[in-house]
């Protein structure tokens, strides 16, 4: 019997704020342990929460981003659990009542674009974090009270790579519209995956598997692979599967199981009731709206348009903002055939020098007029290929302006033809043993002589005009 694979997401972003979800302590890692605190993120009895707007504006946008409708009227419920990270012996969440609703998020797979939906997206705090020593444990608060927004996925995605497509656009379209750095070594966003199998054709889901808190996308691929492999090895052997958490060994690379759903938690959820309703208008919502960036996607589509480059210089462009950024500053006002030289010497060169300098676009000397203005002048012919790439790594590290210096230093190429007859006239005249060889049917003879006349000139000959001229005169001889 062939199987199919329904595997969801819900996915922990943590929101991109200066201070906590209810209490004014500030976000800051590498901290000496419970130094951000207060008494309401340690749970002191009598504390009373508030609500930080920037963490309901982050979600708001984020939910417009994908497509979600905006609950006008959303509110808090308290997830009661007895656990040491949590020291109100509940978390407070959006249970029944989220900010977000509905959405949609599209990926590209080999049968075409797929729309994974969401459910919902909700706002919580994180929980304090426990740290484990040789003889004792400690918990550290600083963590505790952090935003959460939590985007929850139908089971829509059928393969591992599905997921990853999913998470790989969320994050992309997160981190552009500075909703969360989404940095998954730091734990910024982490995925509860659950999958379950069922006959092709089948409608009903079958019994689903959780696998908690994972926060990196090698292993939530790797996890879901194995999952849906044991999966259908039971089912091959007709061993019922059993509705379960199961944590993932990214030694042993295989799940096992933590706990079934016998001894699922009980939450006990109810009202809130420190907290009023998070009240939306929707003139709010629309302010909101109009501080969303261009979604990478349409992005892509509009450079490609816009300055006629490849599909795939397109991608990795706009993956990172600030390049593409850059990029769209520097191309500004250049016909498509001069962006798209533009483009290459970027994907190439400018690549390169980020690269080996360990900087990001923003932190080079070189403005975006610059570079600009360095490719016009060579696209004019005003220099040549070897004075770009020479001038390049200078502009890149020192800044100044490409023009200024090529005319103060003297590098314009030579392109006047009687000056290049000349050079190649004394390459030919003080070389008789190769003009000797070429006459004997050494065509690769010509090739010294551009190299002589690229020596004569100082390099600032244009090798375009001069190969051509070389093989008129060694024609003639
Ligand atoms: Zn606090």
């Amino acid at each position: 019997m062939n199987f199919e694979n329904t595997i969801g997401l819900e996915t922990h972003v943590q929101l991109k704020t200066r201070t906590k979800m209810f209490c004014g302590c500030l976000l800051k890692t590498g901290c000496e342990p419970n130094t951000n605190v207060c008494p309401v993120c340690l749970g002191y009895p009598g504390a009373l929460p508030m609500i930080n707007k920037e963490a309901v504006k982050l979600t708001v946008m984020s939910g417009l981003m994908l497509g979600c409708e905006i609950n006008r009227h959303a509110t808090f419920d308290r997830k009661n659990y007895f656990y040491p990270d949590m020291a109100k012996d509940y978390q407070i969440s959006e249970n029944g009542n989220p900010l977000c609703i509905g959405g949609g998020v599209t990926i590209e797979t080999p049968n075409g674009p797929k729309t994974i939906r969401i459910n919902h997206i909700h706002l919580e705090e994180d929980a304090a974090k426990i740290n484990h020593y040789a003889t004792t444990s400690g918990v550290d608060f600083n963590r505790g009270g952090t935003p959460l927004m939590e985007i929850v996925s139908e089971p829509d995605m059928a393969s591992a790579d599905e997921a990853i497509a999913y998470l790989t656009a969320l994050k992309e379209m997160l981190v552009y519209a500075g909703v969360s750095d989404c940095n998954l070594e730091e734990g910024n966003m982490r995925s509860d995956v659950n999958i379950s199998i069922r006959p092709v054709g089948e409608t009903k889901l079958g019994t689903k598997v959780e696998i908690k808190n994972m926060n990196s996308f090698r292993g939530i691929h790797a996890a879901l692979e194995y999952e849906a492999r044991r999966q259908r090895e039971c089912m091959a052997h007709s061993i019922p599967i059993v509705q379960e958490t199961r944590r993932w060994d990214g030694e042993a690379l295989e799940t096992a199981s933590m706990r079934s759903k016998e001894n699922a938690h009980d939450y006990r959820y109810f009202p809130e009731p420190d907290l009023v309703p998070v009240a939306l208008s929707e003139e709010q919502i629309e302010a909101w709206r109009a501080l969303l960036p261009e979604q990478p996607k349409a992005r892509r589509a509009r450079m490609i348009e816009e300055y006629g480059i490849a599909e795939y210089d397109a991608d990795v462009l706009s993956q990172h903002k600030a390049n593409a950024d850059y990029f769209e500053a520097a191309a500004k006002g250049l016909d498509k055939k001069i962006a798209k030289q533009l483009c290459n010497l970027f994907m190439s060169d400018v690549m390169a020098l980020l690269n080996e300098s360990g900087k990001a676009i923003g932190e080079c000397a070189m403005r975006p007029e610059a570079l600009r203005s360095l490719v016009t002048l060579a696209a004019k012919g005003t220099i040549n290929g070897p004075t770009l790439k020479e001038l390049l790594p200078e502009i890149f590290e020192k800044g100044g302006d490409p023009e200024a210096i090529v005319k103060e230093r003297g590098l314009g190429a030579v392109s006047d033809a009687s000056a290049l007859e000349a050079f190649v006239d004394q390459a030919i005249a003080a070389n008789p043993g190769p003009v000797a060889d070429f006459k004997a049917g050494k065509k690769a003879a010509a090739g010294f002589f551009v190299g002589q006349v690229m020596k004569l000139s100082k390099g600032k000959a244009d090798p375009k005009i001069v190969g051509p001229l070389v093989a008129k005169k060694l024609a003639a001889l």
